[in-house]
């Protein structure tokens, strides 16, 4: 059981996080639970790291990792003494105790190695509830403290999933599953009951916000089935043996009614840019592309187009909005390098994906797009595709639209009442 930062935000939030831990315990199932930071804790956390640099432009990141990781120690704590308030036999575990042993990438680690043996024989000789500390590990030679990046605390669940070998990972967050696409934009969004961990990916990966996207490749490559639940629901309300509202993520072979397209994910935080003129020979992509991965910009869609003469053509990509300018001068810097006429770039552009594993084995599913959107006057900057998904680069101003347009088209509106 997971519970992100929203479902632990106070103490009384955090009771009703061990009634839940108490009805599934009851029920004489085992449980691990892994905690994040209340909500609101990590931002101040990173927040008095930049404050205590005055003189430098960097902090050191061990020290960085010090600090933040901090907040999951509290709430693994204050949800121990709350279960244990409530007769559970329960007992915290940072993550550096069990350990849960990781790279010495800092503020970005990578778990390597979680020994899940003594869990598991503290549920079978103690009953014992372990309440792990998401978000934090320790890096393997130096001992020192380490964190997985933000929103690291799936990755925490799911890795400790699989290291106890657990039937599930129940993540219970602020919202009752995975939908359709955003329901604030889409009211007609239907919450999905199952989707595919390939899936879960792509709209993780483009935009829905609802897990991190490590989390979801690591339950790919260990098979953890994770269940996307509501902390909010009434804990006592609940069946533990029953099926709860939820979505499940899961291998594809358990989804039987596949439907050709799944979800519709969008990015407004979306930067555009062109080189154009470019001499149109080798080497010309990777002066241009060089460049800007050592800067850790990460690139997303790349068009290029055939020249005309076999002479120069124009190269188009998207980076993250934060990225543009930095890009920008990047590329300013590597003007001479590989040769341009000049750069044109805009940020008020939107990343629309439309996700979905029928669409290996359907044709038109994209030529269905272009002619609605068509239909209604949105003009297409850029497409990418892969084999479960294509995106389109259109003006922000249509986000909503080309959204709605798509759910509708590809019948994911709930049927009205
Ligand atoms: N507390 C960390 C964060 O806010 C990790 C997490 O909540 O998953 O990013
Ligand atoms: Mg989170």
């Amino acid at each position: 059981m997971k519970f992100g930062g929203t479902s632990v935000a106070d103490t009384d939030r955090i009771r009703n996080v061990a009634l839940h831990v108490k009805r599934e315990v009851d029920a004489g199932h085992e449980v691990a639970v892994v905690v994040s930071a209340m909500a609101g804790a990590t931002n101040q956390l990173v927040d008095w790291c930049e404050a205590a640099l005055k003189e430098r432009r960097i902090f050191d990141a061990r020290e960085y990792d010090a600090v933040v990781a901090t907040g999951e120690q509290v709430t693994a704590g204050l949800l121990a003494i709350t279960l244990q308030d409530l007769d559970i036999n329960a007992r915290s575990w940072q993550g550096w105790q069990l350990p849960i042993l990781t790279s010495n990438a800092h503020a970005s680690a990578r778990i390597l190695e979680i020994n899940g043996a003594e869990l598991i024989q503290r549920f079978k000789e103690r009953h014992e509830v372990a309440v792990i500390s998401g978000f934090q590990g320790v890096h393997k030679e130096t001992g020192r403290i380490t964190t997985l990046g933000r929103g690291g605390s799936d990755t925490s669940a799911v890795a400790i999933a699989a290291a106890i070998r657990a039937d599930r990972c129940d993540i219970y967050t602020d919202v009752d599953g995975v939908y359709t696409t955003d329901p604030r934009v889409v009211p007609r969004a239907r919450r999905l009951d199952k989707i595919a961990f390939e899936e879960m990916l792509e709209l993780a990966s483009l935009g829905a916000k609802v897990m991190q996207v490590r989390s979801v490749e690591l339950g790919m490559v260990h098979n953890v089935r994770i269940f996307v639940r509501s902390s909010f629901d009434p804990p006592g309300s609940i069946d533990p043996h029953g099926t709860p509202p939820g979505t499940l993520i899961c291998d594809e072979e358990e989804i039987v009614e596949q439907q050709v397209v799944t979800g519709i994910a969008f990015s407004r935080d979306e930067a555009q840019i062109s080189v154009r003129e470019v001499q149109d020979k080798p080497g010309v992509a990777a002066a241009i592309f060089g460049p800007l991965a050592e800067a850790s910009i990460n690139v997303d869609m790349i068009v290029q187009n055939v020249s005309p003469d076999g002479k120069t053509t124009d190269l188009t990509f998207t980076v993250p909005a934060a990225d543009y300018q930095r890009s920008r001068d990047v590329l300013e810097k590597a003007r001479g390098a590989i040769g341009y006429a000049r750069l044109d770039g805009a940020t008020d552009v939107a990343k629309i994906s439309v996700i979905g594993i029928g669409m290996r084995s359907h044709a038109g599913v994209a030529a269905q797009a272009f002619r609605a959107l068509a239909d209604r006057a949105i003009n297409i900057r850029a497409i990418t595709t892969s084999e479960i998904k294509f995106s389109l680069l259109i003006d922000t101003a249509f986000t909503e639209l080309a959204v709605r347009t798509l759910h509708a088209l590809y019948g994911l509106d709930k049927p009205t009442p």
